[in-house]
């Protein structure tokens, strides 16, 4: 143990110590301190989440004209900081759950907490191309329901197999005039219902046993180049929105050998009327960490909502 670990061991614990400082860990912390629960953020190195990443946020409610991702982020920042939460702008490192009150490093400083809410959130995977990170935000993006919008009534494409792709390329069969699929493989893995939709679905067609390799365009997206890989020929799409849909990275990994997950994410294990706990009692999950289904940002808010409430919740049955 560091002379730092002896320092922190020593202060009384945090009513619940908040991991993550999107929507859902910020939301959260306005609900505990306003229980009046002492309340510690672990922001993260990058505080703020995925919205730090995204131009136009159209969809969060309350923001007629629209707000800068970021800007969205600091706003809620000054909310939750205005109810004395504290904050520490650096990663976890490690977490002990085994005993009571839980242990959670950041560095090598040493934080005791009641309770735990986990709210690191996932991040989109991208195929890792130079334009196509040049051109995020500019016609590329991981988020259908976020953006399909910027895209009426035009052409777009969307990457992927599974049911992330399926989903995204329904919803955006709505608003576009057409959605070009690319999959690399001749067969979906999405499941057999959503596959049928898609296919049943008039203004979508489906490039089998394709990749994209390029995505063009000088200020916004133009169009993407597309690889056929059994024959080695390549082809130019022209489509103004390019929909990355192959899959999502929880940020779970410093949690895994403590706590039950499914497929990476955090499992939610609802019991005591506490639908955010997790298989271990007294932590809690917020947000895309355990919710691979809606991931929005409002969605995100309402579960940091439910898991202050829970923790809160857990605390008085509890008597701590
Ligand atoms: P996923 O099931 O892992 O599918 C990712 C898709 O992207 C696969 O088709 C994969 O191709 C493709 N892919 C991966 N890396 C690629 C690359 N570098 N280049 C090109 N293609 C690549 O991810 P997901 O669709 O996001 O779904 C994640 C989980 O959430 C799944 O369990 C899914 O069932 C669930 N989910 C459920 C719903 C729903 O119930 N409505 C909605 C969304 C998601 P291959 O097939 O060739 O590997």
């Amino acid at each position: 143990m560091s002379n730092r670990d002896v320092t922190s061991a020593i202060m009384p614990p945090y009513d619940t110590i908040i991991i993550g400082s999107g929507p859902a860990g910020l939301t959260a912390a306005i609900y505990a301190t306003r229980a009046n629960l002492k309340t510690l953020v672990v922001a993260g190195a990058v505080a703020g989440g995925q919205l730090m990443l995204t131009s136009d946020v159209e969809n969060y409610p309350g923001f007629p004209q629209g707000i800068l991702g970021p800007e969205l982020m600091e706003l809620w920042r000054k909310q939750a900081e205005r109810f004395k939460a504290e904050f520490i702008d650096d990663n976890v490192t490690r977490v002990d759950f085994r005993s009571r009150p839980f242990k959670v490093w950041v560095m090598d400083q040493l934080c005791l907490g009641k309770t735990v809410i986990l709210a690191t959130g996932a991040s989109a995977k991208y195929l890792g191309l130079p334009n196509e990170e040049r051109l995020k935000g500019k016609g590329v993006s991981a988020c259908s329901v976020c953006d399909g919008f910027f895209f009426k009534g035009l052409d777009v494409a969307v990457v992927g197999g599974g049911d992330t792709a399926m989903e995204d390329s329904l919803f955006l069969s709505k608003l576009c005039k057409s959605v070009t699929i690319v999959h690399r493989r001749d067969s979906f893995r999405a499941s057999k219902i959503m596959q049928d939709r898609v296919m049943k679905t008039a203004n979508i067609r489906v490039l089998w046993n394709s990749e994209v390799v390029d995505v063009l365009g000088n200020q916004r997206v133009e169009g993407v180049r597309i690889k056929d890989v059994i024959t080695g020929t390549t082809k130019e799409v022209a489509v103004r929105g390019f929909f990355v849909a192959i899959g999502h990275t929880p940020a779970t990994e410093v949690f895994l050998d403590q706590l039950k997950s499914e497929k990476g994410y955090l499992a939610l294990s609802p019991r005591d009327g506490l639908s955010t706990a997790t298989s271990v009692e007294g932590v809690f999950a917020a947000g895309d960490v355990h919710d691979f289904r809606y991931r929005q940002a409002v969605t995100a808010a309402g579960f940091g909502c439910m898991a202050a409430l829970d923790a809160e919740r857990w605390l008085q049955a509890h008597g701590t």
